[in-house]
């Protein structure tokens, strides 16, 4: 009965078992080092690769600053220009900006949200230096497709991967497709270590490069600061927390198919209700579960409204359009984006974490069929 009054986010962190988290971390207390790569982070780094399947891993803070510095790797000229999707979170164009390249708004395609490659190529131009597609809730772009673009074109490819860790298409870890790939590992993600994020890349040269951009411009050596990098190294105690959760990954995996196979089954069919068709192929790490309410009894946020009456608090992912920001307003070409535009004002987000029970996505189900 006291379940059902809790409040229900979009998300809940998954931790592991408290004593195993204090077991992964007393080392530190003998080895007194707190953060600068040290044992944890090289563990870290090294299940990683295995785990994602490349060949090289470089661990970062957190998500935003490690798409940042993957963007100053490339040692792109400066406002070139970078096409990406405006369906995102903030932090996609966020890093662009920051790393002071020019976004290019490129529009999503509605049967996954990423971007719609038909479109790409038409938004190529002399000053285009990269492009940055999003894997949104986890929805693998035409990857194919993109990249024969980006060959063909001679540009950069680099994959927001923040939703999509762990992912297989045809039996490919998913950081196979881009030059470099950035995943968050942010509390609320799939796997986190609170905070953190990594890039993987294939080619080793970006390897001293990363590293320059998050310790300060050192690449090795020491005392030779070779470009003006910032911090954005991640710590121990962070590495640790990814070190346990990696060893519940897979069960915590099965227990979202088991939540997103339960939404699934109670939503799909209903008149007024969209969901994303499972891709073939790929094989889901389930981070997330949007629905798309067009002709529905309700209309998007009037769902959102029912269920925050009943304590469940969906979320609007991704609205407002990155495109649509008040910063970029008066500042940027919004380009012509009306899938974005038209997603961001009817999908929300459901609940979807491991340890939510199937009666309570019973319950949520009721509340928005009414
Ligand atoms: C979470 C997220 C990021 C940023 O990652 P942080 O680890 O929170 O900095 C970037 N892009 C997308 C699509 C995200 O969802």
């Amino acid at each position: 009965m006291e379940q059902q009054h809790r409040p229900i986010f979009v998300t809940r962190s998954s931790l592991p078992p408290f004593e195993e988290y204090l077991a992964e971390i007393r080392d530190i207390w003998e080895s007194r080092w707190l953060t600068n790569m040290g044992e944890k982070h090289r563990a870290l780094e090294q299940a990683l690769a295995e785990k994602l399947e490349t060949p090289h891993v470089t661990l970062f803070a957190n998500g935003h600053l490690a798409l940042e510095a993957a963007l100053r790797a490339l040692r792109l000229p400066a406002g070139g220009q970078v096409i990406t999707t405006p369906f995102t979170f903030a932090s996609t164009t966020h890093a662009i900006v920051r790393a002071g390249l020019t976004p290019v708004f490129c529009d999503i395609r509605l049967s996954d949200y990423t971007m719609d490659p038909e479109q790409l190529e038409g938004l190529i131009t002399e000053k285009t230096v990269a492009i940055l597609p999003v894997h949104v809730y986890g929805n693998l772009c035409d990857v194919e497709r993109i990249r024969q673009i980006a060959d063909a074109h001679g540009l950069k490819l680099v994959y927001d991967a923040a939703h999509a860790f762990g992912e297989r298409l045809n039996g490919t870890g998913v950081a196979a497709f881009g030059d470099l790939s950035m995943f968050s590992f942010h509390a609320t993600k799939v796997f986190h270590t609170i905070e953190g994020g990594c890039v993987c890349f294939r080619d080793e040269v970006y390897g001293r490069l990363l590293d320059g951009e998050k310790n300060f411009g050192l690449m090795g050596g020491e005392d030779r600061y070779e470009c003006p990098g910032g911090n954005a190294k991640m710590n121990e105690f962070q590495a640790a927390m990814g070190l346990c959760g990696l060893r519940h990954l897979d069960e915590n995996t099965s227990l979202r198919a088991a939540v997103a196979a339960r939404y699934r089954e109670r939503l799909s069919g209903v008149p007024g209700i969209a969901l994303c068709a499972p891709q073939p192929g790929v094989e889901s790490n389930h981070a997330y579960f949007p629905v798309l309410f067009d002709g529905f009894r309700l209309d998007r946020d009037g769902v959102a409204a029912a269920l925050a009456a009943e304590q469940v608090f969906a979320r609007k992912y991704f609205y407002p359009a990155t495109n649509t920001f008040a910063c970029y307003r008066d500042t940027l070409d919004c380009g012509h984006t009306p899938n974005a535009d038209y997603a961001a004002a009817h999908v929300l987000t459901l609940p979807l974490y491991p340890d939510l029970p199937l009666a309570e996505v019973d319950r949520i189900c009721r509340i928005i069929t009414g």
